[in-house]
């Protein structure tokens, strides 16, 4: 893993590659835990020593990634988990990977430390645009700090019809 701070990205927009979708395990609280369980089964959850995860399949992708013409969607993108929402990026109160002035943000009175994990291929690096700074930047702090849910500026462009997801929930649950 390697780590970027904010200021050395000069914009950041997903392209749906799925990468991270595949290399990652992810963490959910209780509350996620129990939305996927009510609508997916307690089988596409895994418990471990002291945390829930999201089922991996046998190459280690999501349980709840679909895939269309080389491109990945979430099928869980209105309960997203709050991990994924806020991927690449990791929200800190404290500079604990360094670069303590290129990694500063302020949000109203709280200073913050943004950086990104830099093997997301949404990344371009340069000096940050206004619109990275502070539009996407905010709305991913918005969305860690509990203020907001909805995503607008911080998910793939590829957004699939509701009724298509359930279509895709079906799938993905019969698949096991
Ligand atoms: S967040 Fe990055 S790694 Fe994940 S799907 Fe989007 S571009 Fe790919
Ligand atoms: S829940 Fe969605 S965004 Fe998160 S890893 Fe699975 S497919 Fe990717």
């Amino acid at each position: 893993m390697s780590i970027t701070p904010w200021r050395h990205i000069a914009n950041w927009n997903c392209t749906s590659c799925g990468d991270c979708c595949k290399l990652y395990s992810v963490v959910l609280n209780f509350q996620e835990w129990l939305r996927i369980v009510k609508s997916f089964g307690v089988e596409q959850t895994v418990p471990g020593l002291d945390k829930l995860f999201i089922k991996r399949r046998e190459d280690g992708s999501c349980a709840f990634l679909s895939s269309f013409s080389n491109t990945y969607a979430c099928n869980l993108q209105y309960m997203k988990p709050r991990a994924c929402q806020i991927w690449p990026f990791k929200i800190l109160t404290r500079p604990s990977f360094g670069y303590g002035t290129e990694a500063a943000y302020h949000y109203g009175e709280h200073g913050l430390y943004i950086y990104v994990d830099s093997m997301c291929s949404g990344l371009k690096y340069g000096t940050p645009t206004p619109e990275f700074a502070h539009q996407t930047l905010k709305e991913f702090v918005e969305i860690a700090t509990g203020f907001r849910n909805n995503q607008h500026k911080t998910t793939g462009k590829i957004s699939l019809p509701r009724p298509y997801l359930s279509l895709l929930s079906l799938s993905t649950r019969s698949h096991y």
